[in-house]
């Protein structure tokens, strides 16, 4: 046998022994999602986890099981008090196919979350790695999941030079993932949890912890030293710019006008200042009689993860209505439960405090 091929049974051989060893000894226990590993939990968390940093999940989380401590609650609950919950988290369609994901699920499930991974990925949201966290880490499913950190760590241990940006590789590796799978379901919990605590605490992006790692032994780019050139990704994502002005519209009871946006595009369902494409554009919608003095704040940068949003805010003052009014007047304490964009949230803040 080639030593290639001895590595790679080595790794089949030992890949989920060792895990699963070592998250039971060093893994992590104590994430607020992992008291009672019910489905509705693991979801939430999961969808709360894509994009977003453990931290900062862990607050969002708490809020939303003390409002809705069940998913009938979540399906009950309005549109607005969803995203106003979200508001800060950031890509906010997580947070509306989450709304539309519990609603379906108390509709046709009568509740209770299906245990299939087929299933589950047939509803809003879920993607064939979540459904198979959902399903490896509340039934003990044989289901790989195959997340960025996965991938990371799946690609280093094999060396699978395969280019992450193209399906087939993913395909590839995914299929590669199965073979690396437990053989008991009591140790699949165990074993999906490694895999994520591996790749967050261990086998990180930048400085990574080999000497720490179960997998040292057998991790091939470790024996290699080639790790930074693991996982292959040859296509760049592309960013763009974007500006957009902002009418921040406030009337002599110190309100602020704010419109709900569409459902689709940037700060989908999200209440918002009046957006335009230019300042032209916004000082035409303003009636005559307010457009006198407008102000013009310094523009500020908002980074999204593919966009660079420059955003201008026109502020006028004792306004009187928009020619097309669509939104509504609403108090410092009235927008501060609605859910916005955070760099609105933000601006609304600071210019209340003056
Ligand atoms: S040995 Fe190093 S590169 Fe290999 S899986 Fe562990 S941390 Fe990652």
């Amino acid at each position: 046998m080639s030593k290639e091929l001895k590595s790679r049974s080595a790794i089949v051989k030992n890949f989920a022994t060792l895990l699963v060893k070592w998250q039971r000894q060093y893994g992590r226990h104590d994430l607020p999602w992992q008291v009672s590993l019910d489905p509705y939990s693991v979801w939430l968390s999961e969808i709360m986890l894509q994009q977003t940093q453990v931290a900062t999940v862990k607050e969002y989380f708490f809020r939303f099981m003390q409002k809705f401590p069940t998913l009938k609650d979540l399906a009950r609950a309005s549109n607005d008090e969803v995203m106003s919950l979200w508001s800060g988290l950031g890509y906010y369609s997580r947070a509306k196919n989450l709304h539309a994901c519990a609603q379906r699920i108390a509709k046709d499930y009568k509740g209770e979350f299906p245990k299939t991974v087929l299933e589950l990925q047939e509803l809003p949201g879920i993607g064939p790695s979540t459904a198979a966290a959902i399903t490896s880490l509340c039934f003990g499913s044989r289901e790989a999941i195959l997340d960025g950190n996965v991938k990371r760590v799946l690609t280093r241990v094999l060396t699978f030079s395969g280019d992450m940006t193209s399906a087939t590789h993913v395909k590839n590796l995914f299929q590669m993932a199965q073979q690396l799978l437990p053989d008991k379901k009591s140790d699949m919990p165990a074993y999906t949890q490694g895999l994520m605590d591996l790749g967050a605490t261990v086998c990180t992006p930048k400085k990574t912890s080999c000497a720490n790692c179960p997998m040292s032994k057998i991790c091939i780019s470790h024996r290699h030293q080639t790790v930074e050139n693991f996982p292959v990704r040859t296509k760049k994502i592309k960013r763009s710019a974007q500006s957009i002005s902002l009418l921040m519209f406030r009337n002599a009871k110190n309100q602020i006008y704010l419109e709900k946006r569409s459902a689709n595009g940037i700060w989908a369902n999200l209440y918002c200042l009046p957006a335009f494409e230019s300042d032209q554009a916004l000082l035409n919608d303003v009636p005559a009689q307010s457009r006198k003095e407008p102000f013009f704040h310094a523009p500020f940068l908002h980074v999204l993860t593919h966009k660079d949003l420059y955003l201008h805010v026109v502020e006028i003052k004792n306004a009187k209505p928009l020619l097309k009014q669509t939104g509504q007047w609403l108090t410092p304490k009235e927008w501060q439960l609605m859910g916005l964009p955070a760099p609105i949230r933000l601006l609304l803040l600071n210019e209340s405090k003056h």
